[in-house]
């Protein structure tokens, strides 16, 4: 068989030079020799802690009745989902994972040629949405602090601008805005756009003092349609669960976030965890709280050694390094722990460290201080 694409029509334009999604670089064959169950993940932002036990057990309970179809309308879980972040039930749009309506709303927004306005460096997957739509990522450089350069965004704004990303604290670099930031940022958009607020790492702001920007946000009145994004991959432990949810700014966008999903897109099992975690809040607490202390020990050991982070409110840190990343995250890896560099334009000496657990740091810190000797 011939491998090249013998079809001149399919598939369309966008997506004949993407490549697919890559493995995890953890379950990439290893080199080292190193046990696969003993590498420190710390690149990919998981959590290192376990999900609620509350949540296990009901996902052991809802195995046994996967011969039913999961609710399409996730009832109980919006419910409970509107009672704690006080959105309307019917705003709140559940996704298989965050990451799906990330490229999602690209397919309901953007025409070929539309421009994808984001901060940089910042999540992959929306140059992934830009770029299967025939888009053009527009990116402007984070500030000092590592939260979005919202003035930088403003003034990037054209007549072509269609979507854009505004990532709260912002992942990799950990920054995050004030609700006035949030709320001045929106006002300044034109309806010709849709404003997307990544909020993956919401819980995490919380936990460091931020703020919730939707109830000040809704009485607004802003001119730009707008979505918040959040998901039970992080805060929660759950990531391998793919659970996301988008909290809407009107009836309007919710509805049209419905009209691009699969009916039955959160697994029954899926629901009953995710429903079962979120009323669990002080295993939540314990894992922000857990988070916040390992991620002091980091940000302190990696200064001792050179490095330079940005400050971060997240659950990893992202840093600029003495020696080059490309070489920093191999000798890492030889020594069996897993990080990440940051790919993107003006940030080629930076790494990304995910926070893990206390054992994760030690390993992490010990590692470290070898490879830059
Ligand atoms: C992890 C992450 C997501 C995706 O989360 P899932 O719900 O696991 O798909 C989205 N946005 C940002 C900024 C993230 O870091």
């Amino acid at each position: 068989m011939a491998d090249a694409n013998p079809s001149p029509t399919f598939p369309k334009g966008p997506f004949r030079s993407m490549p697919a999604p890559g493995w995890p670089p953890t379950q990439r064959d290893s080199t080292s020799g190193i046990d696969p169950a003993q590498i420190h993940r710390m690149n990919l932002n998981e959590s290192p802690f376990p999900p609620s036990p509350k949540a296990i057990a009901a996902m052991q309970e809802a195995a046994a009745k996967v011969n039913y179809y999961p609710d399409p309308k996730w009832r109980d879980l919006t419910a409970a989902l509107s009672a704690h972040t006080g959105v309307p039930q019917g705003r709140i749009v559940m996704a298989h994972g965050s990451d799906e309506l990330i490229v999602q709303i690209g397919r309901l927004a953007l025409y070929e040629g539309d421009e994808v306005l984001v901060p940089t460096p910042s999540f992959p997957g929306y140059s992934k949405c830009a770029a299967v739509n025939g888009a053009k990522l527009v990116a402007v450089k984070v500030r000092q602090d590592g939260a979005p350069d919202i003035d930088g965004m403003l003034e990037a704004v054209t007549d072509r601008t269609r979507l854009v990303f505004l990532c709260t604290p912002n992942n990799p670099t950990g920054g995050m805005l004030t609700t006035e930031e949030v709320v001045r940022f929106a006002r300044g958009l034109p309806n010709t756009t849709v404003l997307v607020i990544d909020e993956a790492y919401y819980e995490y702001g919380r936990h460091a003092g931020g703020s919730d920007h939707l109830a000040a946000l809704s009485a607004a009145d802003v001119a730009v349609p707008w979505v918040s994004f959040r998901t039970f991959s992080k805060a929660y432990g759950l990531a391998g669960l793919r659970v996301g949810y988008a909290l809407c700014g009107s009836d309007a966008m919710a509805e049209t976030l419905q009209k691009i999903r699969s009916v039955f897109n959160v697994s029954r099992v899926a629901q009953a965890g995710a429903l079962a975690a979120l009323a669990d809040q002080e295993h939540t607490r314990s894992i922000l709280e857990r988070t916040r202390i390992e991620r002091e020990r980091i940000m302190a050991g990696i200064v001792k050694l050179g490095c330079e982070p940005f400050p971060s409110v997240g659950n990893f840190i992202s840093a600029r390094t003495p020696k080059p990343p490309a070489e920093v995250c191999a000798g890492l890896e030889a020594r069996g722990v897993m990080i990440s560099s940051l790919h993107a334009p003006g940030f080629d000496d930076y790494v990304r460290i995910t926070t893990g657990n206390a054992d994760d740091t030690d390993a992490l810190l010990a590692a470290l201080e070898e490879v830059l000797k």
